[in-house]
């Protein structure tokens, strides 16, 4: 199988020196692309700034804002079985970016936000030959939450993480996760270390981009 596997936070500009971006240590996305060299796939890893040594055996593409990620990924999505969009991508971003560095004054700042371009909710939904995986991390509502973004976001699976505890799995290198299914199943997996959360969801992913090809066949 053909993995396309995003990972990372991205970094949104604000000015040439200064930028938004978030905690994602990038641990989970890499754990899942090295799991899935293991069992035998092609990895294409599309990877915010992160500190983590490239998986063995991935191509990798580097990007930093969201932009540049969304495009990545449409790029490389026709020669993909399996998606799986791992990355904390930035929900928001600055409405204009300054060319100059902002100078500091003695005055309140205010920085005007503007949606990022969701890549999930801009992949197409007909006739889709891939496995769409979208990651959850939420601190409230966890389930009702998750299988919102399901639906909202025509995945095929969700993996939800909760982040709201110190040991959440944000830094961590390890997670406990559930994974939410159109079919409304639910599935835990209980704390353990990513790459043995990565092993097991990779042969979930792989089970299930299995079972819409049979099905599709006549
Ligand atoms: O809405 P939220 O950011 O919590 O959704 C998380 C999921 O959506 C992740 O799979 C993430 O990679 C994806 N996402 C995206 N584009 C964005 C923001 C999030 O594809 N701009």
């Amino acid at each position: 199988m053909r993995f396309l596997i995003t990972a990372g936070p991205t970094r949104e500009p604000i000015d040439p020196v200064r930028y938004i971006s978030n905690r994602s240590s990038g641990k989970m996305g890499y754990a899942i692309s090295e799991a899935a060299i293991e069992a035998g796939h092609d990895v294409v890893l599309i990877s915010g700034p992160v500190h983590v040594d490239p998986p063995r055996g991935a191509k990798m593409i580097a990007v930093s804002a969201s932009d540049e990620m969304f495009d990545a990924v449409h790029r490389h999505l026709p020669d993909c079985d399996i998606l799986v969009m791992c990355a904390a991508v930035a929900d928001y971003k600055p409405a204009n970016v300054s060319s100059r560095k902002i100078k500091k004054r003695d005055q309140k700042l205010s920085l005007e936000l503007t949606p990022a371009r969701d890549i999930l909710a801009s992949l197409a939904t007909q006739d889709r030959t891939f496995l769409v995986v979208g990651f959850a991390a939420e601190t409230d509502n966890l389930q009702e939450n998750a299988q919102k973004k399901l639906r909202a976001k025509n995945c095929d699976v969700v993996v939800a993480n909760d982040v709201s505890g110190s040991d959440s799995g944000m830094e961590s290198d390890e997670n406990e996760v559930t994974v939410f299914f159109r079919s409304g199943e639910i599935r835990n997996i209980s704390r353990a270390p990513k790459k043995n959360i990565a092993r097991e969801l990779v042969k979930l992913f792989v089970n299930m981009r299995e079972n819409c090809l049979t099905k599709k066949m006549p």
